[in-house]
């Protein structure tokens, strides 16, 4: 064949015929608030110790890694408590690998997952790729997740798998347990409960971790992506029965986390005191951001997580002219002023992640500009349901 090929040549499966790659905009503006990171880069005294591990390694580099992790894992259980132990840890390159690899040992062909639609963008797509029929349950108006609710479609679809997000990407807010356990009573499958973001949570909010010890469809996913500031690391694990951690080592790739992400990642979980110093200053950010919006008189989110979504009715793109709620024309508008925020697909909603006090100031900055040109009339918003979502 001759001239340019375009993927539509290819025999590419029929189900990835058309279909979009996940792809958050990798911009280069000064403030990027879009992908939930950790606004921190590293300290000194955790590079040092990373450069040192990681140093270490490299004679060695001809010889495959532990396949099993375990130094890792041991260290990661540790940091987890509850009396876990290193046989019910995994750990790989993001919590996006170990969520496919759920999918791959427990859904995969003929089989079915479940997710309450909006949540994390990249289940369903982990899904298609796996070859997972997904079904997109549903939220409440305000995007609550009541036990009735969740359970009444749990038993509707009969899933072998049901993904639940606490704290839940876009919207925020963490899950009552109650709703965790309701499920789990529930569901003919696994329990996957995604908390990348659980370090944020608000005072008070409990973990899924504590209900592993009696359920053993139960598996809590984590990252060190968010609070840990390690994103370009890739580190991932979850939590769950042994028999979990057996089932998705079916699937793992062998040697699949290098020599190098495990020292890596157990050095920088080592100085975990330092690195998870910043959670604390990124949660004031995240709350100064809900209360500053809530007062120019945006529809605000509640948040456990580092970032905010919030609601666009009422506001213009910058020339005065309501966007009727697009979150398109408000998100161009903040990115006009240097601010990058997330575009989640989500009609009359955009999400911001809580960063810095100089980002935060540029944000709110910029959201303050928008509010004052769009003569904007806090509480007479249309379309914008308040109840329930403060
Ligand atoms: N779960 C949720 C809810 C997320 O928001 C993200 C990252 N945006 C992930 C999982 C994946 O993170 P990672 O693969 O970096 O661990």
């Amino acid at each position: 064949m001759t001239g340019p090929i375009t993927l539509d040549d290819l025999p590419i499966r029929d189900d990835l015929r058309g279909r979009s790659p996940y792809g958050a905009p990798q911009l280069d503006v000064p403030v990027r608030l879009n992908t939930n990171e950790n606004s921190y880069p590293l300290p000194d005294v955790v590079v040092e110790a990373i450069a040192e591990a990681v140093t270490a390694e490299l004679r060695e580099l001809n010889r495959y890694p532990d396949r099993d992790a375990v130094a890792l894992r041991a260290d990661l259980a540790g940091y987890l408590g509850h009396g876990l132990t290193t046989a019910q840890v995994w750990a790989a390159n993001g919590s996006n690998e170990i969520q496919q690899q759920l999918l791959q040992a427990f859904a995969g062909p003929g089989r079915v997952a479940l997710g309450f639609t909006p949540a994390y963008s990249m289940h369903p797509l982990l899904a298609l790729g796996t070859g997972t029929r997904w079904v997109d349950g549903r939220r409440g108006p305000d995007f609550d997740l009541s036990a009735d609710d969740a359970t009444g479609q749990v038993v509707e679809h009969q899933p072998d798998l049901v993904f639940l997000c606490s704290p839940n990407n876009p919207t925020g807010t963490a899950l009552d347990p109650a709703v965790v356990r309701a499920v789990l009573a529930a569901a003919p499958g696994m329990v996957v409960v995604d908390e990348a973001y659980a370090e944020f949570a608000r005072p008070g909010t409990a973990s899924a971790v504590r209900l592993l010890s009696t359920h053993p469809r139960l598996v809590v996913t984590r990252t060190m992506s968010k609070a840990f500031g390690f994103a370009g690391g890739r580190l991932g694990y979850l939590a769950a029965h042994p028999a979990v951690v057996d089932a998705v080592q079916l699937v793992r790739l062998p040697y699949h986390l290098s020599a190098l992400t495990q020292a890596a990642a157990r050095a920088a979980l080592a100085h975990r005191d330092t690195l998870l110093g910043t959670v604390r200053v990124i949660m004031q950010q995240r709350d100064r951001i809900v209360a500053e919006l809530r007062r120019l008189g945006l529809t605000v989110a509640d948040s456990d997580a580092n970032f905010v979504l919030f609601g666009v009715h009422g506001l213009s793109g910058g020339d005065g002219v309501d966007a009727g709620g697009d979150q398109r024309a408000v998100w161009q508008a903040l990115l006009e002023r240097g601010v990058l925020v997330r575009d989640v697909g989500l009609a009359g909603w955009l999400r911001v992640t809580a960063g810095t006090p100089q980002e935060t100031d540029a944000f709110l900055d910029a959201m303050t500009e928008l509010v004052a040109g769009s003569n904007f009339l806090p509480g007479l918003r249309a379309g914008a349901s308040t109840e329930g979502i403060r």
